[in-house]
């Protein structure tokens, strides 16, 4: 059964059709993978899955259930998570504190723990922390743990990301262009990380413009140009036709 199933949605800005019928199934511990030449629409559709822009027609269903009339975070609390193209660190704030931003729930900060004993409080910090910790440390990000967040490179800032989707505990990750300035190495580390979680079972769901980055490391993987779906497949199969060719030469 699919986790995520997106039919036939169509999308627009003003008069500008952004997404023309597309449909696309991600099925439960999958890594799958959406390419397609800048501006073919693939962020748009990461952001009407997870509820940031509003879709004209279609349907989207996650884990059997339509979401289409859920908020953002209703979808987050479903266990649906995205990155962003460009990566949205708090620069001034630590690595560390990063990490405990984005904790869910800590309710610590909140009207709510007036009501909650300090011992309550602390622990879920605690554990938060601990949780923090773990992740740092498998996304070899431990020792830069204090350093301010915007002194990080671009990779880094890249596994940072990462981390704080992990920190909402999802089910599903959607990453948008996660290799996209980073260096040679750091691209080597994330793609380990990214299928290490897909070994341990999470869904992933990857945006990439370059073809050979994604094809080796996807197994399966959905074409856009131009609004639309125009192949889906193995990256052998999906590469060797003639629409998804054309569409990368231009031609
Ligand atoms: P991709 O991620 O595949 O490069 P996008 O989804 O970002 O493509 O953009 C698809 C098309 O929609 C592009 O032509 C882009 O200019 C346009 N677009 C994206 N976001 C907006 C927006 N907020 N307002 C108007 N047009 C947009
Ligand atoms: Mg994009």
């Amino acid at each position: 059964m699919a986790l995520l199933s997106v039919k036939n949605v169509g999308a627009s800005f003003g008069g500008f059709i952004a997404l023309d019928d597309v449909s696309l199934q991600l099925h439960e511990g999958e890594l799958l993978g959406l390419i397609g030449t800048n501006g073919a629409g693939k962020s748009t559709l990461f952001s009407v899955i997870t509820g940031y822009i509003p879709k004209r027609s279609g349907s989207i269903e996650f884990a059997g259930e339509g979401i289409d009339n859920l908020a953002v975070h209703a979808r987050v609390w479903r266990g649906l998570a995205r990155t962003f193209q460009v990566p949205r660190e708090f620069s001034q704030l630590s690595v560390f504190d990063n990490m405990m931003a984005a904790a869910p729930g800590l309710r610590g900060e909140g009207l709510l723990s007036l009501f909650l004993s300090p011992r309550q409080v602390a622990r879920e910090e605690q554990q938060a922390a601990e949780r923090v910790n773990d992740l740092l440390t498998f996304l070899n990000l431990a020792k830069v743990a204090r350093e301010p967040a915007g002194k990080l490179s671009g990779g880094q800032k890249k596994l940072l990301e990462l981390g704080r989707l992990l920190m909402l505990e999802p089910r599903c990750i959607m990453l948008d262009e996660p290799f996209a300035g980073v260096n040679p190495v750091l691209i080597e580390e994330l793609s380990l990380r990214i299928q290490e979680l897909n070994g341990r079972g999470m869904t992933v769901l990857i945006i990439e413009h370059n073809l050979e980055e994604l094809s080796r490391i996807v197994p399966r993987m959905y074409v856009m140009d131009s609004g639309k779906v125009i192949a889906e497949g193995t990256p052998d199969n999906v590469l060797s036709q003639d629409l998804v060719r054309e569409a990368y030469m231009g031609g």
